[in-house]
Order: C-alpha cells, then sequence, then structure tokens
C-alpha cells in the first residue's frame, strides 16, 4: 500500500520538500491556503547560505535555476548612522556567488515550477488535524473539504495548526516591523535608488533600524524594525507617525518613508522560545517556522529549506520505517536549530539596542580567522 503524505503549507519549506520527496520517488499533496500561486505579495529577497538553502536547492535539483536566478550583487550592504555618515560598506569580490540573494517571489515560483500542477491543493486552509483510530489523521479544510493521510508535515508556517498536535509553546512578540515598498525606484527616485545601491542598506539608530533592499523588479521594499513594545499597532500605519519617530536623521534617509508608494504596514514579530523541542508522535512532525519560529535575521528560510531536504532525505533512506525517518530528522533538526535559534535572539535584541551601532559594526568586522558572518 502507498503511503499518503500531506504537506500542509506550500511556502519555501513545503514546496521544497514536496520536490525533494517527489526527485526519490514520493508523492505528497501540498495543500495551501491561498487561492494562487499570485495570491499575495510574497516580501523582499533573501540570501541563500551555502551550508542550508542553497544545499537543499541542489538536493532538490534546482542549483542550476537558481544561479540563473539569483543575484550575487545582492549581496552588497552599507550599514550608515542617523547623519547618514557610512559604519560599513561591503561589496562581494567579482565573480563571487557566497551569498547570492534571490527574491523571494522567485524562488517560490521556481520551486512551483519544478512540482506537477496538481501537486499543491489551492485555497485549502487547513483548520484541524484529527487523529484517525487506524493511523493518520483526518485533515479538515476551510470550507468543509476533508482528506486522509498517513503522514501529516506541517510547513504552516508561524502560527502552524499542525504545531498544535505536538507542543503547546507559546510565541512570544520580539520586535514590530513596519513595512513600505517603493515601484520603479531607479526611475521615479534615482537618488534613493543610489542611497540603497543593489544590495541591503540598514540605519542604526537608538532602539530603531531603517532597513531598505533592493529587489529584482527595480522596486525597493523598506523595513522599520522598533522593540516591542505596548503600542498600538495601528500607530505605525501613518508615515506622518514614523516620521517624527525618526526626527532629527539625515532627510536623505527619511526619504526611504517619504517616498513609499502607499500607507505603511505594520505587524508584530514573534517567535519561539528557542531550544523548543517535543516528544515524537508517530505519522507528524513540523519544518520551517512551524518547527522553531525565530527572530528574522536571515536564518529561517534557510533552515526551512534545510530541514525540508534533510526529512526528505530521511524518508527515502528509509521508506519501510517513516517514523523511524522521522525521529532521525527531529533528533538532528532539535541539535541543529538550538544554536541558530540562539544567536537569531541574540542578534535580534543586538539589533534593537542602545549601542546598536557599535555592536553590529563589530558583529560585520569579520575577526582574521573567521569569514564575514550572515546578515
Ligand atoms: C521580514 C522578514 C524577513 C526575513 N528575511 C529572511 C532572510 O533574509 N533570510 C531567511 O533565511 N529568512 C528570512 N525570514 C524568515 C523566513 O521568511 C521564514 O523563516 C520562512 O519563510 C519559513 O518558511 P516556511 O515554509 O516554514 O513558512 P512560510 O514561508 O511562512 O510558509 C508557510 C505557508 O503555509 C501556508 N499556510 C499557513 N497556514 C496554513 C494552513 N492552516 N493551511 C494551509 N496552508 C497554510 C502559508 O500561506 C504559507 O504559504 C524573514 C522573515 C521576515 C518576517
Amino acid at each position: 500500500m502507498t503511503m499518503r503524505m500531506a504537506i500542509a503549507g506550500g511556502g519555501l519549506g513545503g514546496l521544497t520538500l514536496a520536490r525533494i520527496l517527489r526527485r526519490h520517488g514520493i508523492d505528497a499533496v501540498v495543500y495551501e491556503r491561498e487561492a494562487s500561486r499570485s495570491a499575495r505579495s510574497q516580501g523582499g529577497m533573501l540570501d541563500l547560505h551555502p551550508e542550508s538553502g542553497q544545499q537543499a536547492l541542489a538536493d532538490a535539483g534546482l542549483a542550476g535555476r537558481f544561479r540563473s536566478e539569483a543575484r550575487p550583487e545582492g549581496e552588497e550592504h552599507r550599514i550608515l548612522d542617523p547623519a547618514g555618515r557610512t559604519l560599513v560598506h561591503h561589496k562581494p569580490q567579482p565573480g563571487s556567488f557566497a551569498r547570492p540573494e534571490i527574491d523571494r517571489s522567485a524562488l517560490r515560483d521556481l520551486l512551483l515550477d519544478s512540482l506537477p500542477g496538481d501537486a499543491v491543493a489551492w485555497q485549502h486552509r487547513l483548520v484541524a488535524a484529527t487523529p484517525r483510530a487506524d493511523g493518520g489523521f483526518g485533515l479538515t479544510f476551510d470550507g468543509g473539504h476533508r482528506a486522509d493521510c498517513d503522514i501529516l508535515i506541517g510547513a504552516d508556517g508561524a502560527r502552524s495548526v499542525v504545531r498544535s498536535l505536538l507542543t503547546d509553546t507559546k510565541l512570544s512578540y520580539v520586535a514590530t516591523l513596519v513595512e513600505l515598498s517603493i515601484s520603479d525606484a531607479d526611475r521615479r527616485h534615482p537618488e534613493i535608488a543610489e542611497l540603497v545601491g543593489p544590495g541591503n542598506l540598514w540605519c542604526v539608530g537608538v532602539n530603531q533600524i531603517l532597513a531598505a533592499q533592493r529587489l529584482g523588479d527595480g522596486g525597493i521594499r523598506v523595513g522599520i524594525s522598533l522593540r516591542a513594545e505596548d503600542r498600538d499597532i495601528d500607530t505605525y500605519r501613518s508615515k506622518r507617525a514614523l516620521l517624527d519617530m525618526f526626527d532629527g536623521w539625515n532627510p536623505h534617509l527619511t526619504a526611504l518613508i517619504e517616498a513609499g508608494d502607499s500607507a505603511p504596514t505594520p505587524r508584530r514579530i514573534e517567535a519561539m522560545p528557542s531550544g523548543a523541542r517535543w516528544a515524537h508522535r508517530p505519522g507528524v512532525t513540523l519544518i520551517g517556522d512551524a518547527a522553531h519560529l525565530m527572530p528574522p535575521v536571515g536564518e529561517g528560510a534557510n533552515q526551512a529549506m534545510l530541514d525540508a531536504g534533510e526529512l526528505a532525505g530521511e524518508l527515502a533512506a528509509n521508506p519501510a520505517d517513516p517514523d523511524s525517518a522521522i525521529q532521525a530528522y527531529e533528533e538532528a533538526m532539535f541539535t541543529r536549530i538550538q544554536p541558530i535559534a540562539e544567536m537569531s535572539a541574540r542578534v535580534q535584541a543586538m539589533m534593537l539596542s542602545p549601542t546598536a551601532a557599535d555592536d553590529i559594526i563589530r558583529f560585520f568586522t569579520p575577526r582574521p580567522t573567521e569569514p564575514a558572518p550572515a546578515h
């Protein structure tokens, strides 16, 4: 009898998993809540690390397509102080492919294009997974659809529904992120385009960061990171209120806020406690943000994709005993993630601290024997 495998969530983790499993001859259905691949903007760009995100793409047989879509020049970054003085300016070596950036939408399309059309069941928001007496789970989706599976993999992101089958860990609110976008920047805002450059820009103040990144479509994505506080999130929906918070900053920098195409979009950034784990339960596991939601300092998508590669590898190596395969994946994943989650929490706290500029310069300055850290 063939094993029915369900993946809840068609984000970077879920799609990478479906693709690698398929390469090993294992079919899985991805249930995704969005109506189609273009239902929602996928956000900014990511840099994929050789040992995690790039490794998973190699396992997926997509390293070549990634090379043609990625933008190695996007690795360039600058860090400025509120007066606009340059504290750090990193330019990749010509020809370097160490930490190439790729737009999230391009990466998701690359994965979707590698799967047959019926691999993703769109508009299937999982609302409940109920254990069946004979093993496996009965799945209920928004709108009343139902399906059964023998193995359920929760790749359903930060607010995972599948997670509650395994752990009651709580999320904590770690920062506020306010986003704006500037389209067609080279033509409409050439000064801003030049300020941001081909990669990332961070302007670091006391307890707040004004950041911007170049997208492959010529647009710029602006992100303002603020400390978690009790203030009503709607406060941040006005450019005026944001400009008041950056009062005294160089106007060339705050132009990033003024140039936003529409009103700012604020959201709370949450994380799971580092070291979170669960006792193995037959027939179900988690990957990516569902398993280990971390502050967004450059590891989440990379680790989600590596989880997918490692879980697929274990399942392919031990098809007769999927539970042992899942257990082996979980033990290795917990060990791998703990130090990364701790580092991510430390970096997040450092970035929004009163001494952030000094701390960040130290963090980004390579010591003689070490490579530059991730951004
Ligand atoms: C502002 C920001 C910047 C970031 N920058 C980086 C970076 O530079 N580098 C990096 O490595 N990481 C970064 N991250 C983290 C990264 O985005 C996540 O860790 C990564 O997307 C996790 O992948 P995932 O597949 O686990 O979850 P997601 O990408 O969130 O995908 C989950 C999918 O599940 C679907 N879904 C959710 N609930 C259900 C449901 N009930 N039923 C069905 N489908 C469902 C969602 O629609 C979505 O498609 C950043 C995060 C943020 C917030």
